[in-house]
C-alpha cells in the first residue's frame, strides 16, 4: 500500500532535478504521474523510466508559460488517468545579474516561467479539482528566496515571494472546494539549475567556485550541507498525503536551517 494509491499527480519541470525526484517518489507511493516539461524528450524518458520500475506515468510536452499548451496538457492528463488530485507547480529557471544591468526580456522571462506558469497550471488544475468539490492539493516550488533575498537574483526572489501570495489566496478560495495549497521552500539542492549558477556567481562575485559554495550558497545553513532531492521529495509527499485542511496555505522551508521563522 502506497500513501498516494489511486491519486493522480501532475508535476511540471519534472524531466530534471527536483520535479523528477518528486514524480518518482509519488509513483513509488502509488500515484499515476504526469511528467510535464518543456523538454518533451526528457519528459518521455523520465516517464518511461517510471513505467520500467513498475509505476504509472506519461510524459506531457508543456511550456508552462503557454496558455493553450497548459490547458491542453492538463486536460490530456485527466483524459489519460481519469482525474487530477495533485499539482506540483515546479518548473523554473535561474538567470543571475545585478539589477542595473538586468535585461528587461530576461526579467519578463523569469516572471513568466515562475509566476505565469504557476497561475496557468493552477487554473487548469482547478477546473478539474473543483468539479463536484472533489478537491486536491496544489504545491508550489518556492525557495528560501520566497523569504530571503540574495544579490544578483532580483526576478527570482520577486517571483518566489509572489508564490506565497498565490498559495495563500488559493488556500482561501479553494477551501470550499476541498483544495489545499502549500509552498515548499528548499535551500540549495545540487541540480543542473544550481550547478550552472556556481561558475556564474563565481565570475560575478569574483570568488572561486569553492568559495561560492561555502561562503554564499551554504553560508547560512546550520551545518554547511546541501539539501537533497530526497529531502524535498519527502516533504512533497508529506504535504500531498496529508489528510485534512488543518495544513493549508503554508510555506515549509527545507534548507538545513537557512532562514528560520
Ligand atoms: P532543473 O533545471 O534541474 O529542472 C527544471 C526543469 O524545468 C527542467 O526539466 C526544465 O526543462 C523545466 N522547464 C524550464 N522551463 C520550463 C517551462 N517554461 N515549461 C516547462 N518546463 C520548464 O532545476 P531544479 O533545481 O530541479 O528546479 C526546480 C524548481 O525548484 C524551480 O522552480 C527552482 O526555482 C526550485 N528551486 C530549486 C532549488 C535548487 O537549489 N536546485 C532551490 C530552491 C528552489
Amino acid at each position: 500500500m502506497g500513501s498516494l494509491d489511486g491519486k493522480v499527480a501532475l508535476v511540471t519541470g519534472a524531466a530534471s532535478g527536483i520535479g523528477k525526484a518528486i514524480a518518482e517518489r509519488y509513483a513509488r507511493e502509488g500515484a499515476a504521474v504526469a511528467i510535464a516539461d518543456i523538454d518533451r524528450q526528457a519528459a518521455d524518458a523520465a516517464a518511461a523510466a517510471i513505467r520500467a520500475a513498475g509505476g504509472r506515468a506519461v510524459g506531457v510536452a508543456m511550456d508552462v508559460t503557454d496558455e493553450p499548451a497548459v490547458d491542453a496538457g492538463t486536460d490530456a492528463v485527466v483524459q489519460a488517468f481519469g482525474a487530477l488530485d495533485i499539482l506540483v507547480s515546479n518548473a523554473g529557471v535561474q538567470i543571475v545579474n545585478p539589477i542595473e544591468s538586468f535585461a528587461f526580456a530576461a526579467w519578463k522571462k523569469m516572471l513568466a516561467i515562475h509566476l505565469d506558469g504557476a497561475f496557468l497550471t493552477t487554473r487548469a488544475a482547478l477546473r478539474h479539482m473543483y468539479r463536484d468539490d472533489r478537491g486536491g492539493t496544489v504545491i508550489y516550488m518556492g525557495s528560501v528566496h520566497s523569504h530571503e533575498a540574495s544579490v544578483l537574483k532580483a526576478p527570482y526572489v520577486t517571483a518566489k515571494h509572489g508564490l506565497l501570495g498565490l498559495a495563500r489566496t488559493l488556500a482561501k478560495e479553494g477551501a470550499p472546494h476541498n483544495v489545499r495549497s502549500h509552498v515548499i521552500c528548499p535551500g540549495f539542492v545540487r541540480t543542473p539549475l544550481v550547478e550552472k549558477q556556481i561558475p556564474e556567481q563565481a565570475r560575478e562575485l569574483g570568488l572561486s567556485e569553492e568559495e561560492v559554495i561555502r561562503n554564499v550558497m551554504l553560508r547560512h545553513t546550520v551545518d554547511g550541507v546541501f539539501t537533497t532531492l530526497e529531502d524535498v521529495a519527502q516533504t512533497a509527499l508529506f504535504l500531498a498525503a496529508f489528510p485534512s485542511a488543518a495544513l493549508t496555505g503554508q510555506s515549509i522551508t527545507v534548507s538545513h536551517g537557512w532562514h528560520m521563522r
